[in-house]
Parts: structure tokens; sequence; C-alpha cells
């Protein structure tokens, strides 16, 4: 009776009543659903997309023998997640792997800043270019192994964390009060600068704040910073073996061990909505399935509110939330199939599965701020992932799967670069942008072109026809600055994954704590409908 999670066979359900009905099955979907059936619950999920995954699926549509993982590649945030850790997804198929290193950045001059797995490791290689930047890096790995764990457990939690805040609060004297407060707050740049004399140590920090949409001048993109760096030292940035959608499919397996239905290809176009109530589902081939308790949704906020719930069943306060709901930038991705790996000009001391590429911490600034001016960057700064560097499975030996993503804005009003772009993203505009970012490889990789078996553009139209939650290309389900997090995402309220529909939770990337694989948006979702039903349980069981 259950779907194929591989191949995301499509198959008739016989009751239609489920205790829940989860909409979506990208990682935060399929965490909510493992969920509530580890609660007992009747659990069904739809997916629009042929296959379980979201944003977290692969593919070999680059080239034969080449697996390319479709969105995200690296998963950090997943391997320090406690409840995806929980479910112990290694019973279900997934196997992580690691790159020798784990970021690498190359520099114009040839050096490399590079984050080994191996903190010592690590801060050998930055004494190496400015002497005592080692020691400083290490005493920031001794702060972050005494509050570390405390901090990414606060951030996953509900919202207000209250016994991870506790955590904080008792260790934060043993790492210097208010001044690690402090540097937690700071922009990405600062931390760099105050913390260290050299290049390498800043580049990594700041790099890794750029995986958000926080600019590096801003509060908050130095935690960003420094929760990626420091997890790159504690769990590694891991890849599942075989391929990103490896992990939802052992999500997704886990799902049908327990029980639970999962259907693909079946969009869901409503939500009914009776007496303030979350009651059923309506999917686009007319089907409509009741939920007796809840309603999670693993959709984008701006799709939810006002699509598949109408304005009609919403009150003003949340329509005139999302009135003011920002999206994050969008992106352009390639991959390629190179039939031989990235000739970097100057080889790195360890080999990195993610590469950063931009000259300098002004560079990646200035490239930014373009995207956030609406301007399409003229050097784009770019993230980029060596897959086969990370999991030889992921293409014949000798040869390496590899993809760059960028961001650009969500309504370009100029090109800062020479080509007169304007943010159309058709094939022509895609395919010229495209050779900007690999432009961009072939000055740090010459001859990175004649390498180039096969290469795929995926744009923010791309992107979007195969994850209806990736809004005109954006990544996060919102943007991440501090004005929508916490109990501003994705609109002023208290950061809960509870709506203003009875019965009806918000358990996507949209919900606090935002983008990212953790699962977290969906664990909260799956936590405060069981919370809600045993509440109203009792409150019956009262009434008699
Ligand atoms: C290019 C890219 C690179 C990224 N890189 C990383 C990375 O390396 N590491 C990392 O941790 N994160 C990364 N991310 C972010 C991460 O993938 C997302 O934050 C995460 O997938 C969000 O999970 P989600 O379950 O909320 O949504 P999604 O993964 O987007 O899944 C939502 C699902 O809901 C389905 N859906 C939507 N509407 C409906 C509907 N009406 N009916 C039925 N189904 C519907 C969609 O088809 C989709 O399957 C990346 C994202 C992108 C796009």
């Amino acid at each position: 009776m259950h779907a194929g999670v591989g191949v995301g066979v499509t198959e008739a359900v016989s009751e239609n009543t489920y205790d829940a009905i989860v909409i979506g099955a990208g990682p935060n979907g399929l965490v909510a659903a493992n969920h509530l059936l580890d609660e007992g619950w009747s659990v069904l999920v739809l997916e629009e997309q042929p296959t379980v995954g979201g944003a977290v699926r692969s593919d070999s549509d680059v080239a034969p023998d080449y697996v390319h993982d479709t969105f995200s590649a690296f998963y950090p945030l997943a391997a320090a997640s406690p409840t995806i850790r929980s479910f112990h997804l290694e019973e279900h198929g997934l196997r992580w792997v690691h790159a020798p290193a784990v970021v690498g950045h190359p520099r114009p001059d040839g050096s490399w800043a590079v984050l080994h797995r191996d903190r010592s490791v690590t801060a050998r290689l930055m004494d190496e270019q400015h002497a005592g930047d080692g020691d400083a890096w290490l005493a920031l790995c001794k702060d972050w192994d005494r509050i570390g764990d405390h901090i990414v457990h606060g951030l996953l939690a509900p919202f207000p964390p209250v016994k991870a805040g506790l955590g904080i609060a008792a260790r934060l004297p043993s790492v210097g009060g208010l001044g690690f407060v402090q540097t937690l707050l700071s922009p990405a740049t600062q931390v760099g600068r105050d913390r260290f004399g050299g290049e390498a140590p800043r580049l990594l920090i700041a790099g890794n704040a750029g995986h958000a949409d926080i600019s590096l001048d801003s509060a908050g993109s130095g935690l960003m910073g420094l929760l990626l760096v420091m997890m790159g030292q504690t769990v590694g940035f891991p890849v599942p073996e075989g391929g990103a959608g490896r992990l939802t499919q052992a999500l997704a397996r886990r799902i049908e061990s327990l029980g639970g239905h999962i259907r693909c290809s079946t969009p869901v176009t409503r939500i009914d909505v009776e007496s303030g109530r979350a009651t059923a589902v309506r999917t686009a081939d007319g089907d409509r399935i009741a939920a007796g308790r809840a309603v999670i949704a693993d959709v984008v906020a701006s799709k939810l509110y006002g699509g598949l719930v109408p304005d009609s069943d919403l009150p003003a306060r949340t329509r005139r939330g999302m009135r003011r709901f920002q999206i994050d930038p969008s992106t352009v991705k390639v991959d390629w199939a190179l039939d031989g790996p990235v000739p970097w000009a100057s080889a790195p001391p360890y080999a990195a599965g993610t590469v950063h590429i931009a000259d300098s911490v002004d560079q990646m600034s200035e490239a930014l701020g373009q995207v956030a001016a609406n301007a399409i960057p003229a050097e784009p700064f770019m993230l980029t992932g060596q897959m086969t560097t990370a999991d030889p499975t992921r293409s014949p030996a000798g040869t390496e799967a590899m993809w760059a993503y960028t961001h650009v804005p969500q309504r370009a009003t100029r090109d800062a670069g020479p080509d007169g772009l304007t943010g159309t993203w058709d094939r022509d505009e895609l395919e010229r942008f495209a050779d900007r970012m690999q432009g961009r490889m072939e000055t740090l990789a010459p001859g990175f072109g004649s390498r180039i078996v096969a290469r795929r553009i995926l744009g923010p139209r791309e992107l979007e026809a195969r994850d209806a939650n990736l809004v005109g290309g954006a990544v996060n389900g919102g943007t991440s600055q501090l004005h929508q997090q916490l109990v501003f995402r994705p609109t002023p309220g208290l950061g809960r994954a509870e709506t203003a529909v009875r019965g009806l939770f918000l358990g996507s990337a949209s919900a606090h704590p935002g983008g990212g694989v953790h699962g977290a948006c969906g664990m909260n979702a799956a936590r405060a409908a069981v919370a809600h039903a045993r509440l109203e349980r009792v409150r019956r069981r009262r009434r008699g």
C-alpha cells in the first residue's frame, strides 16, 4: 500500500481519513510524518513532484554515470540535528561520507584557506599563513566545545528555547560572558578581524556566513559563519553516499516501515477550513481527503497563506503580516560533469568537498551587496561542490561531478557586469551568466572548460518547476535576515508552528528556524500538532 520512495509510484490510498495529512515530502515534511507515526498517528504525505525529497534530491540528468544533487548537497545541520539523528536513518539505507577537507577557498595568489575536519590540521594550516592564527582558532574551537551544542539545540528548538537557553546561560561565563555574546551578534567581517590576523580564517568565516542572505556587515552574519565553520570542526559537512536523495529516501523508507503512506505526483490545491479549523485537503486530481487531527504544510508561506488557504479563511493579522513577508534572493545553479578532477592552478593541501569562490572578503561583500541592491553580480560569490571528491560513487573514477550556485536578485534592475543581462533568465541569459560563473572557475583552474562533458543550468524558473517552494529560485523559504527570524518568521507572532487556522501547522523552512536541512521546522510542527491534539482531548473530556 505504500508509495515506492525511489521512483515515486503513486498508489491509491484506501481510507480517506488520516489523523494527519502532510503536504510536501521535503525534509521537513518527511521529518514531521516520521514523528507523527512514532506517536501512533495515521499519516498521509502528499507530494506534487514524482519523487520525494523536495530540495534534497539527486538525479543523473546531466550525464549518464554521473549523480548530481539537484539542489542541496552538504548536510552539517542534518548531521548535528538531534531530530534526524534520533531516526537512526542508517537502518534505512543512509550512509554519511566525507571529503578529505570540509571547505576550501582558493585565492588568486595560489594559496588556499582550508577547513579540515581535524581542527589541529586547520590550525596548523592557518598558522603557516599567519603566526598566531592557529592558537586563536583552537581557542575558538574550545569555546565552541563548551557552548556550541547548546547554541545548536537552541536554534533548532521551538521558540522560546528555554532548556537550551538555560544551558547557554550556565556556560557563558566560561567562554567570556557578554564578550562571547557580542562575538555571536557581530557581523562576520568583524568576527574575522577581531580574532585573526591572517586572511584564511576570515575567508572561511565570511564564506560560510555567505550561505545565508545576511550581509557580511550585518548583525547575525557572524553567528551564521561561526555556526557553520564550527560544525565543520565537529560533525563535518557530510554527504549521503550515492546522492543527496538517499537522505530523504531513508526518511521516506522509515515512514513506510511505520505504516505511513506517501502519494507522489499529487499536488494539493486547497486546504478546507470549517469554523476556523483545517479539516481536509483537496488534490489536483479532485480528491478530498479528511484530516482528523492536523494538516502539516511543508509549503512556503507565500503559497500557503492566500494560496492553499484562501485569504477569506485567514484573519487580517496574517494577511497584513504576509504583505510584509520577504522572500530571499533568487539563484542560478550550474552542474558540470567533468572528465577529470578540477585542474586547480595550485593544488590545495587537502581536497575539499565545498569550495567557495571569491577573490577576497571584500569581493564577497561586494557581490552580496550587489544582489541586495538588485544588481546581477559582476563577480558572483559562488558556493561550489566537488561531489566525487566527497563521495567517489558519484561519477566514474578520476572524474568529477561538480556544481556551483550563486544568488541573483529576485527582480534585477541592472547588470553590474559587462553583459547587459536584465534578469529575464531566459535560455540565452542563463547561458551567458553560466559562462560568467564558469569564467571564475577557469581563472582559478585553467583548463576547467576543456574538462566539461556536459553542463546543466537551473535558473529561477527551472528551480521552482522542480520544487514549488523555491519561489523565484529562493532557497530558504524567506529571507534569513534578523527582521524575519525567531518571532518574526514568517510573520510577527510567536515564532511557533501554530497558524491562525486551528489544526494547521506550518512545517516548512518558512517557519522558525528557517532554511537548511535540519528537520527542525517539520519536527516543531509535528510536536505542536501532537500537543494541541492532547489539549483538545482533555478539553473534550472536561466538557463531558
Ligand atoms: C540550490 C539549493 C542548495 C541548497 N544547499 C543546501 C545545503 O547544501 N545544505 C543545506 O542544509 N541546505 C541547503 N539548501 C536549503 C535546503 O535544501 C532547504 O532549506 C530545505 O530543503 C527545506 O526543506 P523543506 O522541507 O522546508 O522544503 P523543500 O525541501 O523545498 O520541500 C518542499 C516540498 O513540498 C512540495 N510541495 C510544495 N507545495 C506543494 C503542494 N501544494 N502540494 C504537494 N506538494 C507540495 C514540494 O514539491 C517539495 O517536495 C539548499 C537549497 C537549494 C534550493
